[in-house]
């Protein structure tokens, strides 16, 4: 389908909201990708189970990966992917630590992949400490970033941190969402995990900022905090609080799948893969969700992200999930300079 034409009927538009990045700066990018023990090993099974070979972690990454990411989404019944680039850690009065974290996918990466490629929206990565962080927020915006990512426990961002209220107001002005990770995570370092709580949200909510809670805030780690009715508890204070189910066909994730259907959580969620998260619905058929027959044909599908959205399906989450995503991104900003407002928080 053309999905150019499609952008204009933004209902029509099937969307995983929720897809990474990954490379290694190879080409010249300014990325850098360092992997090692568990990470490394991760990264290995993933990648072999996307059917990449390991010596693309030292080749050019970002080329391979997007040429064998833009097969997937042209051969699965999504329409377009939110390509996220990843920001590095950073001190919160601003200062970069290139010493910490495991990746740093810079925005234009993605804001370029977005303009070469219909099938890719560009959702850019920015810390709100940075000195030029607003300047950086205006360019992105103007370059056609849909929405902005952030994984707070493991870029050390405090959502609450009064300093970074300005960035908010500018984010809500200009209608782009925050796809902000909720929980616990392990497939990058976390360096405070205290930050993965969804309650350190609301000043962000309060500035009129929509805020995408990824995977609602469900724990990874046998030892994660569960932060699920933490979420659906601000779900009514907050109109504009969402939640992604993305990495949540796994075997770490999967627990309040089933709940997120519920009728006063499900107008709420957006559907994301967060490939190349492996989709594993084990346990879905393990726990009686899924009889075997559904979980062997849809676990035999190649393309995961393909799999990932027809277990969902399966589970009974409908097409109004698969194309809410498209009415909250900053998807044509022409008419959003006339949506507008001025927030105060
Ligand atoms: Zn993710």
């Amino acid at each position: 389908m053309d999905f150019r034409a499609s952008k204009r009927n933004q209902f029509q538009v099937r969307i995983d909201m929720h897809i990474h990045m990954v490379g290694n700066g190879v080409a010249g990018s300014g990325g850098w990708l360092r992997l090692s023990g568990w990470h490394r090993w991760l990264a290995s099974f993933m990648l072999h189970q996307l059917g990449m070979p390991a010596s693309a972690l030292t080749g050019d990454l970002e080329t391979i990966y997007a040429r064998h990411l833009l097969r997937l989404v042209q051969e699965s019944s999504i329409d377009a992917a939110v390509l996220l680039a990843h920001e590095r850690v950073h001190e919160p009065d601003g200062t970069p630590r290139e010493d910490l974290g495991s990746m740093f996918v810079p925005n234009n990466v993605v804001l370029g992949l977005a303009r070469q490629h219909p099938e890719f929206l560009a959702g850019v990565s920015i810390h709100p400490a940075r000195r030029d962080a607003i300047d950086e927020l205006d360019r992105c915006i103007a370059e056609g970033a849909v929405l902005m990512k952030c994984l707070p426990n493991c870029q050390n961002i405090d959502f609450s941190d009064a300093r970074y209220r300005r960035f908010w107001q500018r984010m809500a002005e200009a209608r782009l969402p925050l796809l902000a990770h909720t929980g616990g995570e392990h497939t990058v370092p976390v360096i405070n995990a205290a930050l993965a709580d969804p309650k350190l949200l609301r000043t962000p909510l309060e500035c009129g900022v929509i805020v995408i809670a990824a995977h609602c805030a469900t724990k990874s780690g046998v030892l994660d905090r569960d932060y699920f009715d933490d979420w659906a508890a601000m779900l009514h204070e907050f109109p504009n609080l969402y939640g992604d189910i993305s990495a949540m066909v796994s075997l770490n994730r999967c627990e309040h799948l089933l709940d997120c259907l519920r009728n006063n959580i499900v107008p709420r969620i957006v559907h994301g893969s967060d490939f190349p998260v492996p989709v594993l619905g084990h346990r879905l058929w393990f726990q009686g969700s899924l009889d075997r027959q559904t979980f062997q044909r849809i676990q035999r599908l190649r393309n995961p992200i393909e799999r990932d959205w027809r277990f969902k399906e399966a589970l009974g989450f409908t097409k109004n999930v698969l194309g809410r995503g498209s009415s909250l991104l900053r998807l044509d900003p022409i008419q959003e300079q006339t949506r507008q407002s001025t927030v105060e928080c």
